[in-house]
């Protein structure tokens, strides 16, 4: 006869307290099965890349370490979902399927959906709960905000691990030695993963780091060290918003520096709000928020996308953050920003032709930030007001002593002060001087920022106007903002 069980699917859920989907586990009572799945259609996809397979990989080994005490251990394994799903099915009477709802782009639903039609067959319950105040099926963002300190207010669930494991050899389901191998690589330029790590980083940040938070959040250099850095354990869920939330507010320190802490947790609900959206639209991955901005064109030139992505526009700031980025998948929010402006302003260039190749890089990517931030600062909302960033003036009030840009672009690192943002303004006697070659040692600029600039303002800003987006303006107002509100995160 088949052992009846009940499962626990995990996601971007990687930690062994507060979770919900476990608690439910442990109270059905039967023995349960704990199970991540590196599912192929989703780690090919064009937005994941080695990094994000690492970080979970981190994260669940040491989970089982943690775990190994319990007896218990998270079986992980390699294929497709459904495939997976059936394999346990045949071979267990699996009762109950118990997991977080997932706000990712289209293909991970499918992939959802695939397993549900699975558990159907085999008469599975599959139970998916609420996560992070994010709510499926939602059709106005009235009483959202309420909802959303009121599931951040909830005590922090203490799971124990009292229930019998279940032991399932995934033969068929092993990773493959070549993914394992490349996941299994450890890069001491990034953060690791794991729960561990993640903690080490809200203590930092709520006993020391935090207190320069808004007072650095914009700058290159020093954000690195001001900000949270909590970004990766939030996405992969190594740490729960819930956690973070308790853990800075009741902090002995929260009232030594209140506004700087205020702001921070403000951003948590900002981040719900954002990953709110995406789970009503998830369009909004392939589709502009407003669609009236499809109208607009652009002139794809790969040359361009190319120096972009690789750090070498000829404009410091943008090729210090991209290279930054590349190296340790982190840089802070202005400079995201200021990266996705000039692709998609100073550039011209259509944000899709962008948005995966820092998906790739971001070690925290988030759908439904991601794809939701990368719209607003391509300016395709019509909601928001669209920045233009200049990333010359960017350059001289975030990193005037050029610190930052030397840190990354190691060409410029003889370059005077006063040429450091501008090196093009170099005349031939000076580059002489200090041995610097423009077009040689660092590019020419890829573009001219004020005409660039003028040209951008016309098209963008000259487009609001437009019956298309006035329209959809309304609909989207209609759909995701709170009414009579526009908040900084909107
Ligand atoms: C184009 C673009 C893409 C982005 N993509 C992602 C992404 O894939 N994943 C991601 O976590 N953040 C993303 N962000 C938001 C933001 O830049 C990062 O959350 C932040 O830089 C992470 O660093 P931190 O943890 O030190 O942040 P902190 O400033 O310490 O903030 C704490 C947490 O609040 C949330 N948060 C902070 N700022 C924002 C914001 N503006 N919008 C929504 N949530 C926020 C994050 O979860 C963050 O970890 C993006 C921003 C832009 C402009």
């Amino acid at each position: 006869m088949r052992e009846a069980i009940n499962i626990v699917w995990y996601k971007r859920d990687l930690r062994t307290q507060d979770h919900a989907p476990l608690l439910l586990a442990t109270e059905a009572g039967l023995p349960t099965l704990l199970l991540y799945i590196f599912d192929e259609d989703i780690v090919t996809y064009k937005d994941m890349s080695p990094r994000h397979h690492r970080f979970v990989y981190q994260s669940i080994m040491e989970m089982n370490q943690n775990l190994e005490i319990t007896g218990h251990q998270i079986h992980y394994c390699y294929g497709k979902s459904a495939t997976i799903f059936q394999a346990i099915c045949q071979e267990f009477d699996v009762k109950q399927v118990f997991s977080y709802q997932e706000s990712g782009p289209q293909h991970t639903w499918e992939v959802d959906k695939q397993v549900a039609e699975v558990l159907k067959e085999y008469k599975v319950k599959w139970t998916e709960l609420e996560k992070d105040g994010v709510v499926r099926g939602l059709q106005s963002r009235s009483g959202w905000e309420d909802h959303w300190y009121d599931y951040i207010g909830k005590p922090i669930i203490e799971n124990d691990y009292s229930w019998q494991g279940v032991r399932w050899k995934r033969v068929d389901f092993e990773l493959p030695v070549n993914f394992l191998e490349m996941i299994s690589v450890k890069n001491a330029d990034m953060q690791p993963g794991g729960e561990r790590a993640g903690w080490n980083y809200l203590h930092s940040f709520a006993t020391e780091r935090g207190r320069n938070y808004q007072r650095h959040i914009s700058k290159p250099e020093y954000s690195r060290k001001s900000s949270s850095r909590l970004s990766p354990y939030i996405a992969w869920g190594n740490l729960s918003v819930r956690q973070i939330f308790h853990y800075v507010r009741f902090h002995p320190n929260y009232e030594n520096h209140k506004r700087a802490f205020r702001a921070f947790l403000i951003r948590l609900q900002w981040r719900s709000h954002f990953i709110q959206k995406f789970e009503v639209e998830c369009s909004y991955e392939t589709v502009c928020v407003n669609k009236g901005y499809e109208l607009l064109e652009h002139e794809k030139k790969e040359d361009f996308i190319k120096a972009w992505q690789t750090g070498n526009t000829g404009y410091p700031l943008v090729d210090a953050c991209m290279r930054a980025l590349i190296q340790t998948g982190w840089i802070n929010f202005r400079m995201r920003s200021m990266l996705v402006s000039f692709f998609c302003h100073h550039l011209d260039q259509d944000w899709r032709d962008g948005v995966y190749h820092i998906a790739r890089l971001f070690l925290d990517y988030e759908p439904g930030i991601h794809f939701t931030q990368f719209q607003m600062q391509a300016g395709t909302t019509g909601v928001n007001t669209v920045r233009i960033y200049n990333p010359v003036k960017q350059s001289k009030d975030h990193d005037p002593k050029g610190r930052f840009i030397r840190t990354w672009v190691p060409e410029l690192c003889e370059c005077p002060d006063e040429f450091i943002h501008e090196p093009w303004t170099m005349t031939s006697f000076e580059q002489e001087m200090y041995d610097f070659k423009l077009g040689e040692k660092y590019p020419e600029p890829l573009v001219q920022l004020e005409e660039s600039g003028r040209r951008a303002r016309t098209k963008i800003w000259g487009h609001r106007k437009n019956k298309a987006v006035q329209e959809e303006k309304k609909r989207i107002l209609a759909v995701h903002v709170k009414p009579g509100k526009s908040n900084g995160a909107s």
